[in-house]
């Protein structure tokens, strides 16, 4: 990893593992701790905050340039020359993870129950930063972190169906991020570094329903860019099937703040709005929205949409063994 990229990691408080992967403790993970508010993934499927490690097994590469994205890029390559082991990356990045909130003991916020669940991560989201279906390794990472009674959340822009349709096991719960409604808007938004992103991304689209594992299409919206184009984006919903679709407003915080303006990020109301519209015209429900987050999600039926996290690690475990 170049020098300079390490510098800007570890001034924004990543911890870094191995070669090519790296945590960061997410803002609910430390609100829930000190007895605040959870994550909507609280709220939509039942993960609890502190509990949850956010981290990538590709820091540097991705296959995107999202103009959206707040994290720094520090993408310099497409391939991770040399990987590290799955089970060197799951037991640093607990490491990694506990040692960040290691400052929260002592903290008179912070219950001894409350600790002590911290100690003992439930969850790992493979989502902070770069295309984690870049790490040739990915299904054994989430094998590795089955085994340990770690569920996974795998957030993907869809780029490489090859792998997805590969995938063994498959996470927890697999998040595809759609937020180019249009080959015109993803190009430009999305701003894919390889040849051929808009039919990869279609293919994983048409993949999704074959896959035996719980769905999430996640629609980044950016107000005056790439919303609301509900004709588009249902006719690209409709090839996913997904159980869920999570429909999210931009951000406008950190490197994002470059390439977009605090009047790209739309209200609450104008998430509900495309989300319900979403809900109507593909026939899901309303579960849920935070709007703190500006967040909201529809599911095809609402009684899966709380995971019973034994039971479903439970079922990951004897088809692994
Ligand atoms: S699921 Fe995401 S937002 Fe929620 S605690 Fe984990 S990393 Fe944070």
């Amino acid at each position: 990893m170049i020098n300079n990229y390490k510098l800007i990691y570890k001034k924004q408080h990543y911890g870094l593992v191995g070669k090519h992967s790296a945590v960061k403790v997410c803002h609910w993970t430390k609100s829930e701790l000190t007895g605040k508010a959870s994550c909507y993934k609280n709220t939509f499927y039942g993960i609890n905050s502190s509990q949850c490690i956010q981290m990538t097994p590709a820091l540097n590469s991705c296959t995107e340039n999202c103009e959206f994205c707040w994290r720094f890029q520090g993408f310099d390559s497409m391939h991770i020359g040399d990987e590290d082991d799955p089970e060197f990356i799951l037991e640093e990045s607990i490491k990694a993870h506990l040692k960040l909130i290691s400052g929260f003991k002592g903290n008179p916020n912070v219950s001894s129950e409350a600790w002590e669940k911290a100690m003992h991560p439930k969850h790992m989201a493979i989502s902070l930063t770069g295309e984690p279906t870049l790490y040739t390794r990915l299904g054994e990472l989430i094998a590795a972190a089955t085994k340990m009674g770690i569920s996974t959340f795998l957030v993907t822009n869809g780029t490489l169906p090859m792998v997805l349709e590969k995938l063994d096991p498959l996470p927890t719960q697999l998040y595809v991020t759609v937020a180019g409604p249009t080959k015109e808007i993803f190009n430009r938004v999305l701003n894919p570094a390889i040849g051929n992103a808009w039919e990869n991304f279609n293919k994983t689209l048409e993949l999704l329903p074959s896959l035996d594992t719980r769905k999430v299409i996640r629609h980044t919206l950016v107000k005056d860019v790439n919303m609301p184009y509900y004709d588009e984006y249902e006719k690209l919903d409709r090839k996913a099937d997904p159980d869920f679709i999570e429909s999210k407003g931009y951000v406008h915080v950190g490197q994002s703040i470059d390439r977009l303006t605090a009047d790209n990020m739309p209200s609450h109301e104008m998430v509900l709005e495309f989300s319900n519209e979403m809900a109507r015209r593909l026939g899901y429900t309303p579960y849920a929205d935070r709007r703190e987050s500006r967040v909201a999600m529809i599911a095809k039926d609402p009684s899966k949409a709380r995971i019973d996290f034994d039971s479903v690690l439970k079922k990951a475990m004897e088809k692994i063994s």
